[in-house]
Formats: C-alpha cells, sequence, structure tokens
C-alpha cells in the first residue's frame, strides 16, 4: 500500500481496516458474481458500531462528524469492499436526526444504533422527472390521520435490505406553490408493512453495478401522519442537508477507491515485465498513474474541507458537490489507468480491477450527475443564468 501521512483519524482507519481484513476481496468477488447482498459484512459493520456512527450517544450511536463517518467509507472502499450496500444509513441519518420530532428519534434512533432496524433507503427519484426533482410526481395526500401515496421511484437502492426508507412526495401541488421547490414533504416509511399492505410493489433492476436498486410503485399506501419528517411542504429544504452530507460522504468513497486503484496498478507495474524491463518504467504508463493519484490528493483536501464545515454545522453546498465532482473523476481516472496498466488481466475478474472499475463509474452519474454539479457551481457560485 502506498504510505499515505498519518492523520488524526488512525484509529478508526486501523479499525475499520482490521474490520475489513476479515472480509478478503474474494469474499466481496463471490458477492458481486452471485449479484448478492454483502449481509454478513454489512452486520458486521453494524455490530461493531460503524453504521451509528452518526447517531448522537443519548441514543446509543457514537456521536461522530461527518469526518470520520468519511473515514469510515473511504476505508471501506480503500480495502476492496464497496461502501454502496450501506453508504444510505450515513447520510439518511442525518435528515432524521436533523429534521426528525423527538418521538420519531426516541423511536428509531436506538434500535437503529443496536443494529435492530436499517434505515438505508431514500426514495427521490423518479423515471419521468429524473435529475429535475422539484417536478417530481409521487403524490402525499393527506386523509384525516394518514398519508395516501401514489406514484412511481427508480432507482431506489437498498430498499431490500431496509426496514425503513425515507420518501419524498408532493403534498401540495406544483401550481399552489410560489417555488418549485416548496410543496414535498419527506416521510418515514416502514418497507416491510408498506409491502404486506399491497401499497408498495418493489421490481428490482440488474444493473452494471451489484448495486441492489428497485423500481417502487405505490397505489394508495397509507402512512400513518405521525411519520412526517419536520413541515409539510418543506421536505425537499430538509432533505437538501442530507444531500450534501451524502456528497461529501461518496467524495470519501471515491478518494478510497482512487487509493485502492493506484495501490494495485503501481504494485503491478513495478513486477510485470514486457521488453526486458518493469512496465512502469515507461513514461507512457507512469504519468497517467502520476496524475490520477496527484488528482485524489486534491479531491482530498475539498472532501475535508466540505466535512470540515458540515460537521461545524456551515452552509458547504458548494465544497460537497466540488469534493464529490473532483474525487468522482480522479478514481475515475485512477480506474481507468489501473485497468489499462493490468492489461489482460485488468478484465480477468480474479484481479477485481474490472469489479472496481464498474463500481466506481456509478459515481459520475448518481447520486448527482458530473453536469448538475457544473450546472450548480455556474450557478449558485459563479452567478451565472440557471442552466438546467
Ligand atoms: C445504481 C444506482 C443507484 C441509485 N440509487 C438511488 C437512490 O437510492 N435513491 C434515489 O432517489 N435515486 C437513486 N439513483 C438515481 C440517481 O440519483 C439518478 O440516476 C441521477 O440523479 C441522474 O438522474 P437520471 O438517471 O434520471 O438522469 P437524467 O436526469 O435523465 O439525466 C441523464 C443525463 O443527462 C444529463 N443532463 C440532464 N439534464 C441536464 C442539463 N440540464 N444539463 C446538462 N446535462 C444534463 C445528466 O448529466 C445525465 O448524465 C440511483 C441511480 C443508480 C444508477
Amino acid at each position: 500500500m502506498i504510505a499515505q501521512p498519518a492523520d488524526q483519524y488512525g484509529d478508526i482507519r486501523d479499525a475499520v481496516r482490521a474490520l475489513c481484513a476479515q472480509f478478503p476481496e474474494d469474499y466481496h468477488r463471490r458477492i458481486d458474481e452471485a449479484r448478492a447482498y454483502p449481509e454478513e459484512f454489512v452486520e458486521a459493520l453494524t455490530r461493531a458500531g460503524w453504521m451509528a456512527a452518526l447517531i448522537p450517544e443519548e441514543y446509543g450511536g457514537s456521536g461522530l462528524g461527518l469526518t470520520e463517518a468519511s473515514v469510515i467509507m473511504e476505508e471501506i472502499n480503500r480495502s476492496g469492499g464497496n461502501s454502496g450496500a450501506c453508504h444510505g444509513q450515513m447520510y439518511v441519518i442525518n435528515t432524521l436526526i436533523k429534521h426528525g420530532s423527538a418521538d420519531q428519534k426516541r423511536r428509531y434512533l436506538p434500535p437503529i444504533a443496536a443494529g435492530d432496524l436499517r434505515l438505508q433507503s431514500m426514495g427521490v427519484t423518479e423515471p419521468t422527472t429524473g435529475s429535475d426533482t422539484t417536478k417530481i410526481k409521487t403524490t402525499a395526500t393527506r386523509k384525516g390521520d394518514r398519508y395516501v401515496v401514489n406514484g412511481q421511484k427508480v432507482w431506489i437502492s437498498r430498499v431490500q435490505h431496509s426496514d425503513l426508507m425515507i420518501l419524498l412526495a408532493r403534498t401540495t401541488p406544483a401550481d399552489r406553490v410560489k417555488k418549485p421547490s416548496e410543496g414535498m414533504s419527506i416521510f418515514i416509511v416502514d418497507v416491510k408493512q408498506a409491502q404486506a399492505s399491497g401499497g408498495l410493489t418493489v421490481k428490482p433492476i440488474a444493473n452494471m453495478v451489484n448495486h441492489e436498486t428497485s423500481e417502487l410503485f405505490f397505489d394508495n399506501l397509507e402512512i400513518p401522519a405521525e411519520n412526517l419528517i419536520g413541515t409539510e411542504g418543506q421536505g425537499f429544504k430538509h432533505l437538501l442537508s442530507g444531500l450534501n452530507a451524502e456528497r461529501a460522504l461518496i467524495a470519501a468513497e471515491c478518494i478510497g477507491d482512487g487509493y485502492w486503484f493506484t495501490d494495485r496498478v503501481v504494485s503491478y507495474v513495478n513486477e510485470r515485465t514486457v521488453f526486458g524491463r518493469p512496465i512502469g518504467q515507461n513514461q507512457g504508463v507512469q504519468f497517467p498513474i502520476a496524475e490520477a493519484y496527484i488528482e485524489i490528493e486534491a479531491a482530498n483536501l475539498m472532501r475535508f474541507k466540505a466535512c470540515r464545515l458540515y460537521d461545524e454545522g456551515q452552509p458547504c453546498g458548494a465544497e460537497a458537490n466540488m469534493a464529490k465532482y473532483l474525487a468522482a473523476k480522479a478514481s475515475w481516472e485512477a480506474a481507468n489507468a489501473c485497468i489499462q496498466f493490468h492489461g489482460g488481466f485488468g478484465f480477468a475478474n480474479e484481479y477485481d480491477v474490472e469489479r472496481k472499475f464498474r463500481e466506481t463509474r456509478l459515481y459520475q452519474v448518481a447520486p448527482i450527475s458530473t453536469n448538475m454539479i457544473l450546472g450548480y457551481i455556474g450557478q449558485h457560485v459563479l452567478g451565472m443564468p440557471k442552466s438546467y
């Protein structure tokens, strides 16, 4: 492994690495080949308390900050695993912590911290509206002490491995609100109960990554009114701070991937001898790897800046988006160099390069595509007209 300067998170890194070492790359490869869910791995992370890192101590969690949570995610990816199986709980939980009522927090946080309940899923994206979130068509209509939900979501991850989901739905029609971002609300949905009632149908989507993700169909699903999180109509705003956490965490995962790719390719090109010398002695091989490494290091600075601002309670939308942009780009460059310089062997499953290559590619598109980040920076940071 390429030596990294020590930081103040050494204890967390060592502990997460030790746990990850019990689940070596062949474990993740077998899970990937079987298109299965790494249940034992997620369970081990949960039992060791890592999945409750952000839950305040009074509710049984460790009360750590986003910075520490990001280190956990980074180390999982750096070990050859994929945080995509479990990162949902890390960013979704903040929405509940920040905007949930005292009753909701008392009811849900302790069993989540204890590992008896999972909150791994967030339902935002819809098939006909995509990145244009304020146009969502799923509605939640208040009827007495319930909301009745109708509509459709797509690409909703980990829903089959989660007890709870946070759902975004429109509670006031878009033509009756001042701003399109108003009139949407977020709810806690008990996934198993919703399925049992017939109000929610889950249809898994076969996809390029071993990432459990599904289409959801809501047909008069009844949710108790007490499951509304925060203020009715302000759900999009409530969700945004959680989305900043999501961007920063995914940046950290990409950094973990980036280090995994550079470690892997450096040791390969130093060993592999063609034309009588190690292939790493060729500048055409060495430079793209060095370039990717420089970009990972630079992205890492922005990731820590975004996490620090988040932990200080300061605005961090720009930094979280820039960190995600830089890190996803850097990990993708590292992935390309890694597969390229493994030659044919990069395509063999047993090297894990092709698996990690597929996994890191996702972050150019989800949870927010690179173009949408550029549009956000162009408008909100640089003051150009809204382009989307
Ligand atoms: C494996 C996977 C897991 C996911 N998990 C979840 C989840 O758990 N919960 C959830 O809610 N969603 C999830 N998503 C959805 C993800 O957030 C969306 O796929 C993503 O936001 C892009 O939306 P879209 O697919 O509808 O693409 P579109 O919005 O249709 O965009 C398609 C492409 O066009 C480009 N584009 C669109 N509009 C513009 C514009 N104005 N300017 C420039 N370029 C533009 C985009 O950059 C994008 O690359 C997941 C997706 C995947 C693939």
